[in-house]
């Protein structure tokens, strides 16, 4: 059996270290905020260059409390890419806010940022690149369109801990980056946890605030917030796995050549624009077949999966604006074809080779 990702295999990996940094915690009697959490925060802020970072319960949060930073409220709009994970989406909405979506470069996934500037209405207020798969979005021109039109930027970063702009950490470009430590991300926890990293100390400020009940003072609060802290205990797991995070990458993107060279004219295998530096959070190839060859896999004991099977466009909670079927065909299709094949870093090569045996012996 070869799984999509085998969390296990890491723990053991490390596994001393992880469970020194578990015992301690235990043992430091501090389990919300504290020096773990303080230590953790230092640490992810130093690796993408940013002045702070406010360790949350989740990258869900993390959207969330980025989005209410900014102020961005009812009868705003919020551009975002058709094709994401449904946070990106759920959480505007979750604000009051409608989900503005652009259309998908067919070869990254990424938004189309030749499509933006249609989208702009005076109602819009912010963009929420995603760095879909761990490939990053195309920054420049988005920095240059959030400048004109004086519109916020709020990296959606979940998928691409690691990657690279034109040599700079994504997640550092915008006003907020937002990061996930869901188990299966680049730098996964072993639970939820999230964080946010700005340059701006009073968005910084306001988000500490909001991650404690609109806290400035304890029990006085400015506003309404959110019990949304990272736990102490994923903080100090957290701490211990980040110096493996650039090795882990590289493995990754190992491997993701590896899949590419050997897989061929079989499938689309995914590209890396010249610009950018791919994490492979996901490793996902395209198929006219899709369905057939996931099930042909899946009899050889190969997991596969679709990220994501519905565009957030098409979603139940996006009906009351209208969006309907054939919107956003670059999207759509993405979400008829594609679909991603085993990739993670303690993936060894003849699991791999079974992988692509299983393919080319589909394909015949
Ligand atoms: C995982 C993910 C999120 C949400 O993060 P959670 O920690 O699961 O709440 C948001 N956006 C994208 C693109 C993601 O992949």
């Amino acid at each position: 059996m070869i799984p999509l990702v085998d969390l296990t295999a890491q723990y053991h990996s490390i596994k001393k270290e992880i469970d020194a940094a578990v015992l301690s915690t235990l043992e430091s009697g501090h389990f919300i905020l504290g020096p773990q959490v303080t230590k953790f925060e230092e640490s992810v802020a130093s690796y993408l260059g940013m002045d702070f970072a406010v360790g949350l319960a989740s990258g869900t949060d993390a959207l969330v409390i980025a989005l209410r930073a900014l102020n961005v409220g009812a009868d705003d709009e919020v551009i975002m890419p058709a094709y994401t994970f449904f946070a990106t989406a759920g959480t505007v909405m979750s604000v009051g806010a409608k989900p503005l979506f652009v259309d998908v470069d067919p070869q990254t996934y990424q938004i189309d940022v030749s499509k933006i500037r249609s989208a702009i209405t005076p109602k819009t207020k912010a963009i929420i690149p995603v760095h879909l798969y761990g490939h990053p979005a195309e920054m420049n021109p988005i920095l240059e369109i959030a400048r004109e039109h004086g519109l916020k930027i709020i990296e959606d970063n979940a998928q691409g801990f690691g990657a690279e702009y034109l040599g700079r950490k994504t997640g550092s470009l915008g006003d907020i980056g937002c990061l996930s430590f869901f188990p299966t991300k680049n730098l996964g926890a072993f639970g939820d946890a999230g964080m946010v990293v700005t340059n701006d100390p009073a968005l910084a400020e306001r988000m500490r605030m909001l991650r404690t009940h609109g806290w400035k003072k304890k029990y006085y609060s400015e506003e309404v917030g959110y019990n949304s802290r990272i736990d102490a205990l994923q903080a100090a797991i957290l701490q211990a796995k980040l110096p493996y995070l650039d090795s882990w990458n590289e493995k990754r993107r190992e491997l993701a050549q590896r899949y590419s060279e050997k897989l061929g004219p079989n499938l689309v295998t995914p590209i890396e624009r010249e610009w950018g530096r791919h994490v492979y959070h996901l490793y996902i190839v395209r198929s006219a077949k899709r369905e057939e060859l996931q099930a042909f896999l899946k009899q050889k004991g190969i997991a596969s999966e679709v990220y994501y099977p519905m565009p957030p466009h098409l979603s139940v909670p996006c009906r009351k604006f209208g969006y309907k079927e054939g919107d956003f065909p670059h999207a759509e299709l993405a979400s008829h074809e594609t679909f991603a094949l085993p990739l993670y870093p303690e993936l060894t090569l003849s699991q791999q080779d079974e992988v692509i045996a299983a393919v080319h012996e589909f394909v015949g």
